[in-house]
């Protein structure tokens, strides 16, 4: 499954945020998956649509979906140059599929800044470079090689050298391989290379708890906006210090507390479904009188290869997928009404699955 890492320098809170992750997954009821690596937590996707498919079939179980992070420890300046966790970090760091940066926002005397002073845009600007760094050493690594062979007139070597040279520029720049702009062709040599700046991130802006009813108040958060804005990433606020108070309630006590904060929703839950949308991903249900279940999906999977997410048997075996948008089968009030009304689509091998699809695979044994 795919994962987001967590990074950050030290001290900025990321070790309170993955505790606060988990924490809410070793709460969640229900939950079939466990994780026995420590840097990962594994949380519930929250998805108020479970919870109406469960009023509506009453089911003697329900099991959210979940989603992946990884704890990222020990990048410090000078990563890309092996100091601190240096290459070890990067190594950990290109298995994520997705970034979320950890930004310090809060004042807090008592604890050190690395750099001595808060300047959330230098913190960023410090790990955006070391990314960048590594990835222009893989490139320089790799080119002379290319270069070699194209001089051979080997075609593919040809395009890859011109590929590299073209990112290397950017980089040189102080470019994000994500920042450059590649033709859609480019685009998918360049996923092949597996950059660190070519993942898709966000930031977490970590503030005070009291600056939590008043963004305002944070003098960070303007700049720290202003830059993710530059970068096409998002920025998700958050009080690592709450969010591990949060982690620890049951749903009622959690809803008391978010309102009290004034609240309408958790920072861990802002952050999951930043983080999924982010890496593409999107939700389908199967709804029988067992069991109602979230299932996460990549978007562009087709209904085989979403079935052979709940088992490898149900896509060898796949003839059709019963289909019913969640809205449809809301309006209609339950699945014989949806049915009535025509609603319910019969769909074969090449139908790309919708988020908020319903489905009952059908298949041979
Ligand atoms: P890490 O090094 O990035 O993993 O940072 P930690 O999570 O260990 O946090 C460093 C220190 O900052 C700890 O003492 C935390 O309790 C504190 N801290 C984390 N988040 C907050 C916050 O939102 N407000 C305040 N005042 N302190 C925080």
């Amino acid at each position: 499954s795919l994962t987001a890492g967590i990074v950050g320098l030290p001290n900025v809170g990321k070790s309170t945020l993955f505790n606060a992750i988990t924490k809410a997954g070793a709460l969640a009821a229900n939950y079939p998956f466990a994780t026995i690596d420590p840097n990962v937590g594994i949380v519930e996707v929250p998805d108020e649509r479970l919870q109406k498919l469960t009023e509506m079939v009453t089911p003697k179980k329900t099991v959210p979906t979940g989603f992946e992070f990884t704890d990222i420890a020990g990048i410090v300046k000078g990563a890309s140059k092996g100091e601190g966790l240096g290459n070890k970090f990067l190594a950990h760091i290109r298995e994520v599929d997705a970034i979320c940066q950890v930004v310090r926002a809060f004042d807090d005397d008592n604890i050190t800044h690395v750099s001595g002073k808060i300047d959330p845009i230098d913190d960023i600007e410090v790990i955006n470079m070391e990314l960048i760094f590594a990835d222009l050493e893989s490139i320089d690594r790799r080119l002379p090689r290319l270069e070699k062979m194209a001089k051979q007139k080997d075609k593919d070597a040809m395009a890859e050298a011109a590929l590299l040279t073209k990112i290397k520029e950017g980089l040189e720049n102080d470019m994000p391989a994500s920042a450059i702009d590649f033709t859609d062709d480019e685009k998918k040599a360049v996923k092949g290379l597996h950059l660190l700046t070519f993942k898709p991130k966000l930031y977490v802006a970590n503030v005070a708890e009291d600056d939590l009813a008043d963004l305002d108040n944070n003098e960070y958060l303007a700049a720290i906006n202003e830059y993710a804005a530059k970068d096409g990433a998002e920025v998700i606020v958050i009080s690592a210090r709450v969010e591990e108070e949060i982690a620890t309630l049951e749903d009622d006590e959690k809803e008391m507390f978010l309102e009290e904060l004034g609240l309408a929703e958790s920072g861990l839950d802002k952050l999951v479904r930043a983080s999924y949308d982010m890496l593409g991903l999107a939700t389908y249900f199967t709804a029988g009188e067992q069991e109602v279940r979230a299932w996460t999906f990549k978007k562009g999977m087709t209904a085989p290869e979403c079935a052979g997410i709940i088992h490898t048997d149900f896509q060898k075996g796949f003839i059709r997928a019963e289909t019913v948008a969640y809205e449809d089968l809301m309006n209609a009030g339950n699945m014989v009404k949806a049915r009535e009304a025509g609603k319910v689509r019969l769909e074969g091998k090449e139908y790309l699955m919708k988020d908020g699809d319903v489905v009952h695979f059908r298949f041979n044994v």
